[in-house]
């Protein structure tokens, strides 16, 4: 058979993408994934051009690829939170700091042991907590300190296709409705919050990888050795063997729910532009929903999940060490 051509110019391929029945040279991938990160802020109003907006990058590749895109659109800060988790840590960090002085851009850098007192491992010691629970936890609330801190109005994450169909599917298997309704492209801003915007929400897995190589953009390869503990792994297992038999079937599920499911039936659930009853945790002041049941004001100062869960780790912390 002949050798595929990219269906722009013509020349050899780089990738093939089934689900759009689609194959690109280099240079058209580069071009694809731009034009669908564009869509996506276009179709979900995510970025204005006077937003300032912060990237969240781990040093993996789809937020360094988010970066690299967000870069050319005139979107420049990013933040990198370090987790504490051994040699994995530490070559994540390198590579961020390495890009951001690479492109001249600003680098916020936050230590988790530094700042709050305790790194991921140590959270494998709490109780009915998992580990990756308390990084999801400590991810949410670090990024949305730093932008109130820094007056940014936009977080931006590099959450890709892959990674919101099997959310997505780990969510209707148990039928999470809470989770389904704030799972979103775009989350407006909210109780004094920053809004939250995931561009790459159209582009799988696979043809990250292929624009960080072909852009030649240097990313962790490895995974964090923590991930045995993320559920969200066999859900992504699940989807690829169903994308292998039917293309297109992640990008229909996730499209299909945020279509037709998502706006007429959880819209008014999830908490977007509503700022009522938010109140300041009594111990850091961050913005934090007061506990169901119970009126703001009864006198009790309210502690956010962050600081319940931070003392958690610290107690485990001092008994151990
Ligand atoms: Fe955090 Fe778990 Fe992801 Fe590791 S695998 S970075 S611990 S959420
Ligand atoms: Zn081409
Ligand atoms: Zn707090």
């Amino acid at each position: 058979p002949r050798a595929p051509q990219c269906q722009v110019c013509g020349r050899a391929v780089v990738i093939e993408i089934p689900r759009h029945r689609a194959a690109f040279c280099a240079e058209h991938l580069v071009d694809h994934i731009r034009g669908q990160v564009r869509h996506a802020i276009d179709r979900h109003g995510m970025l204005s051009y006077d937003d300032r907006v912060l990237v969240a990058v781990s040093g993996g590749k789809d937020s360094l690829a988010l970066w690299d895109v967000l870069l050319d659109m005139g979107y420049h800060d990013g933040l990198y939170l370090g987790l504490g988790i051994g040699d994995y840590s530490q070559r994540s960090e390198q590579v961020v700091s390495d890009f951001a002085e690479r492109r001249g851009v600003t680098l916020h850098a936050i230590d988790l042991a530094t700042e709050f007192g305790y790194s991921i491992p140590d959270a494998t010691g709490v109780k009915d907590r998992s580990a990756c629970g308390v990084c999801g936890l400590s991810k949410r609330y670090v990024f949305n300190k730093v932008a109130l801190d820094h007056g940014y109005d936009v977080m931006a994450t590099g959450h890709n296709l892959d990674d919101e169909a099997a959310q997505l599917l780990g969510n209707v298997l148990r039928w999470q409705t809470p989770f389904m309704a704030r799972q979103s492209p775009a989350l407006a801003a909210s109780g004094g919050l920053a809004k939250k915007v995931k561009p790459l929400y159209r582009v799988g897995e696979r043809e990250m990888a292929a624009y960080c190589i072909v852009r030649g953009l240097d990313y962790i390869v490895e995974e964090c050795p923590l991930v045995g503990g993320n559920t969200v792994h066999h859900y992504k297992d699940a989807l690829n063997e169903l994308e292998r038999h039917f293309p297109g079937t992640k990008a229909q599920f996730l499209y299909g729910f945020l279509d037709k499911v998502r706006d007429q039936h959880f819209a008014s659930e999830a908490d977007e532009g509503n700022d009522d009853g938010v109140v300041a945790c009594g111990e850091c002041g961050m913005p934090t929903a007061p506990p169901k049941g119970k009126a703001a004001h009864n006198g009790d100062s309210v502690r956010c999940a962050f600081c319940r869960t931070q003392q958690r780790v610290l107690s485990v912390v001092s008994t151990v060490r």
